[in-house]
């Protein structure tokens, strides 16, 4: 089955814009499967975080409609989670904490946190230790390196078990050895839980490491959506 469905999506950041026939994005038609693993790649202004910000309902789009697991996206959707180029973890909250946020915001799990503390708590727990960051739960952001700061944050959008992972150029700012080792820990995460991932991502390398399927963004005159598939051996 389909979980993300564009069908000739069109958007206009405002009214005058929109007048002026600007489009941020044109015409974007865009099947993800249940389950794939997509990368957008693309020059600098080509309309990949207007693609990230219809895809998680932060913008509607002008024309054209967009279906997210089947449904017509209304608003910011909760069934996802997302890593930026920064991590932004909070200063002043330690590493679990940070990752345990989520569940303090999203239904069902916001309305059992108080009593669910402990067992929320081991669940953020396990899944630090899965990027190797065991013995690092009480630290401060600030005692982390950048490449630790980011596998915390991509531990923080995945606690809330999202159906669609939205990851935006989430290891630019990594020294190469680090990077690759995350490439790992992401994949064997989706290989384990197999939530939906969409990468936004300057790396050509990266996209084909880690993406079943590469999507080429152009900038002008079209902006369209160019589908490369590629096969890849399978780990
Ligand atoms: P990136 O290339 O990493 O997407 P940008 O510098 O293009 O970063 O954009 C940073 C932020 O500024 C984004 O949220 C983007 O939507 C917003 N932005 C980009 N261009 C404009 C613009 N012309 N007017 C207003 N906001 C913009
Ligand atoms: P990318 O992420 O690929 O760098 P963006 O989606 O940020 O591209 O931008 C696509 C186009 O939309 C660019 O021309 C950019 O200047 C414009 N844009 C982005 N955000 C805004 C905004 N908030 N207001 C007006 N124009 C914007």
């Amino acid at each position: 089955p389909l979980f993300v469905d564009f069908k000739d999506v069109w958007l206009a950041y405002n009214d005058e814009l929109l007048q002026q026939g600007q489009y941020a994005v044109e015409a974007i038609d865009l099947q993800v499967r249940q389950g794939e693993f997509i990368a957008i790649v693309g020059p600098s202004g080509c309309g990949k975080s207007t693609f990230m910000k219809l895809a998680t309902g932060l913008r509607m789009p002008s024309h054209g409609r967009i279906l997210i697991d089947g449904q017509p996206v209304a608003g910011p959707l909760k069934i996802s989670g997302m890593a930026f180029q920064a991590p932004s973890l909070l200063p002043w909250r330690t590493t679990v904490d940070n990752v345990l946020l989520p569940l303090e915001i999203v239904e069902p799990y916001r309305s059992q946190f108080k009593q669910k503390k402990a067992e929320y708590r081991e669940r953020a727990c396990a899944l630090l230790r899965k990027v190797g960051l065991a013995g690092y739960e009480d630290k401060f952001p600030w005692q982390l390196s950048g490449g630790m700061q980011q596998r915390a944050s991509i531990c923080r959008a995945l606690i809330h078990e999202p159906k669609m992972l939205l990851l935006d150029e989430p290891f630019g700012a990594l020294d190469a050895f680090t990077r690759e080792e995350l490439w790992c820990i992401l994949r064997d995460l989706w290989t384990e839980q197999r939530f939906n991932v969409i990468l936004v991502t300057h790396d050509l390398r990266e996209s084909v490491f880690l993406a079943d399927t590469i999507y080429v963004m152009s900038k002008s005159p079209g902006r369209f959506v160019v589908r490369r598939e590629i096969d890849l051996p399978q780990p």
